[in-house]
């Protein structure tokens, strides 16, 4: 079987202590074995020189949207996967809002099959809570977890009906998969194409207020502390709901919550243009709720780093800003965004950056074996350079779509290599 040697690397697994100028051996898709500086090396393997970069564990993108099966056209399996990889990832996990919903196990099966004839990153889907995500009667999420789904969510809508979301909870919670909730109280948002605020009455565009993602947050605290299910609240993006997660975790609330790079760089001053590659949801939202999602990031009571990767076909974002879909492309920016506007800034370290990218997704779904460097552990690997200056062009996307609102954009650090149980699938 084949063993690569990554030498020289800096490596960051937050498990252990730092460790600069260890070298770690994969064999058999594990990790085998790490060596000081001073100790002898293997030398019947591939070497992989990662001097003056960092050697993390595999990154894990939590949320994304691949659209297969369904909607081939936007995206792939394959092609995401193509993406996720030369974005850093490898693994992600998309949602089911796919053509038909996977809310069944042979969903699930053919989601990670895809995966595996592509070859590149690791995919763990998340199964619907309920039966075509409609809202009304449970999926059969026991079904889906045997067959390899990871969490539950009806991503892309909320669970509107409390009632509903308590046995959802009450029903995972036995399975011990998490809930994924997209926070969006719809009689609040409906019609709603960007944030309501100043920016959206002088664009003259209708507003989806912080309170529609507040409120079912609220709810789903809520119900998670009666329940004692795992809740997930995907994509926080408002004051009011980062601080009910503080809250609750505070008060022991089984609670975790991520948020996307593009809430953490950008506000609703970037929608001026009309630029429908900033149109997604939730909305891209006030300064005030942006520096209350650095603030979450800082304090550590946001967990995860999560892209919501959403392609759509060029032909519909082109229609006008209140008819296009909401979503944008992500996997390709992220680490960059990351690097870029939250590490360079100061606002993390990057043991946290790693802790938001991989430990803690790794432990959120309940990987084992991932989110670790540690001998014995799947070896998924993330090789960065947080100097390396690039800029990226959509034009030169992995993915099958073009909906980033970052064509052209500049920045500082990138995932360089990306290896999947044990071999390499991306080198830039
Ligand atoms: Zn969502
Ligand atoms: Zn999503």
């Amino acid at each position: 079987m084949m063993k690569l040697l990554i030498k020289n690397g800096h490596l960051i697994d937050p498990a252990t202590p730092e460790n600069t100028g260890m070298s770690i051996l994969l064999e058999d898709g594990k990790v085998a074995a790490w060596f000081g500086p001073k100790e002898d090396l293997p030398t019947d393997c591939e070497i992989f020189d990662a001097s003056g970069l960092l050697v993390a564990p595999g990154f894990i993108d939590m949320h994304v949207h691949l659209r297969e099966p369904g909607q081939e056209h936007k995206e792939t399996i394959a092609s995401g996967c193509a993406a996720a990889v030369a974005g850093g990832w490898t693994s992600v996990c998309p949602m089911p809002n796919t053509t038909p919903i996977n809310d069944n196990a042979a969903i699930t099966r053919y989601m990670i099959e895809q995966a595996r004839k592509a070859g590149l990153a690791n995919v763990f889907p998340i199964g619907a809570i309920t039966k075509s995500s409609d809202g009304s009667e449970l999926a059969e999420m026991g079904e889906m977890k045997a067959a390899g789904a990871v969490a539950v969510s009806d991503d892309g809508r909320p669970v509107p009906n409390a009632g509903i979301m308590r046995r959802a909870m009450q029903y995972a919670r036995d399975f011990d998969l998490p809930v994924i909730d997209h926070c969006e109280d719809k009689s609040l948002s409906s019609g709603g194409v960007m944030h309501e605020g100043r920016v959206s009455l002088l664009l003259g565009l209708k507003g989806m207020p912080a309170l529609a993602e507040e409120i079912d947050a609220v709810r789903d605290i809520m119900l998670a502390h009666e329940t004692g299910a795992h809740i997930h609240i995907a994509h926080v993006s408002t004051a009011g709901a980062i601080d009910a997660v503080r809250q609750a975790k505070a008060k022991g609330v089984n609670v975790t919550c991520e948020v996307t790079p593009h809430h953490f760089t950008l506000t609703d001053r970037a929608v001026e243009g009309y630029d429908t590659n900033t149109k997604m949801a939730p909305p891209l939202r006030s300064e005030e709720h942006r520096n209350a999602v650095i603030a979450g990031i800082k304090d550590g009571t946001i967990d995860a780093i999560a892209t919501d990767h959403a392609p759509h076909h060029a032909d519909e974002k082109a229609l006008e800003y209140d008819r296009a879909p909401f979503g944008i492309t992500g996997l390709e920016t992220a680490i960059g965004l990351a690097f870029s506007e939250l590490v360079h800034k100061g606002v993390i370290d990057l043991v946290r950056l790693v802790e938001m990218c991989s430990v803690n997704p790794a432990r959120i779904f309940r990987l084992n074996g991932r989110g670790t460097l540690k001998p014995g552990s799947h070896a998924d690997i993330t090789i960065l350079d947080p100097t390396l200056e690039w800029t990226y062009r959509n034009a030169d996307s992995r993915s099958r779509s073009r909906n980033s609102p970052f064509d052209g954009r500049s920045f500082t650090g990138a995932a360089v290599a990306t290896i999947v149980g044990g071999k390499v699938v991306y080198r830039r």
